[in-house]
């Protein structure tokens, strides 16, 4: 079995009929290679994903099955706990989609003024210290009481394909020993 967590880390959407489980990638073109190299290949009925729960973090696993199990791949990261983790385990009910998803972060100068930094206000309340020429790390912002020192918006975009994940399970670390996709997992991946 081949792991990977060459991926940024892990989304979750809500806004769909099902929630959404987002594994997310820097290049939205290696992200589309590798749906087609490896997701294309799963079967949705035999996806597993896993969520193995520390107090502060989790470990996401997912695998399954693949039409075409010589360049089948599972992927795993460690991740600290947040609320929209937390909001996912409470609701996804039956089953998620699963897609990939691309993250980008844009500067003040890759923007309009109506953008939002990840302050919470528009790039046209942000300003680049006229002093020493554009410079995208001194873009702060000027709306009173605000400490952003440098514009920086940060988004995601869902790829469109997707899968149906129905097998989904949240396990403590003692519970591992009896899930094979868990198991395997941290055996090869936390040397335990
Ligand atoms: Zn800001
Ligand atoms: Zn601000």
């Amino acid at each position: 079995m081949r792991w990977s967590d060459d991926f940024l880390g892990v989304a979750y959407r809500y806004f769909d009929l099902r929630m959404n489980v987002v594994p997310l990638f820097g290049n939205r073109r290696a992200a589309l290679k590798l749906w087609q190299d490896v997701i294309h290949w799963w079967p949705d009925a035999s996806i597993r994903v896993r969520f193995v729960e520390e107090p502060d973090s989790y470990w996401f696993m997912m695998g399954a099955e693949s039409r075409r199990p010589d360049s089948n791949v599972s992927f795993y990261k460690r991740l600290p706990r947040s609320p929209h983790y937390e909001r996912f385990k409470a609701g996804y009910g039956d089953a998620a989609y699963m897609r990939f998803g691309e993250y980008s972060s844009k500067t003040l100068y890759q923007v309009k003024d109506s953008d939002v930094c990840n302050c919470q206000h528009p790039a046209g309340d942000h300003a680049d210290d006229p002093g020493d020429g554009p410079d995208e790390t001194d873009t702060r912002c000027l709306e009173e009481g605000c400490a952003c020192d440098r514009f920086v918006s940060t988004q995601v975009y869902l790829l469109k394909r997707k899968k149906t994940v129905a097998d989904i399970a949240f396990l403590a670390e003692a519970d591992i020993r009896d899930d094979p996709l868990a198991w395997n997992c941290m055996r090869a991946n936390a040397h335990i």
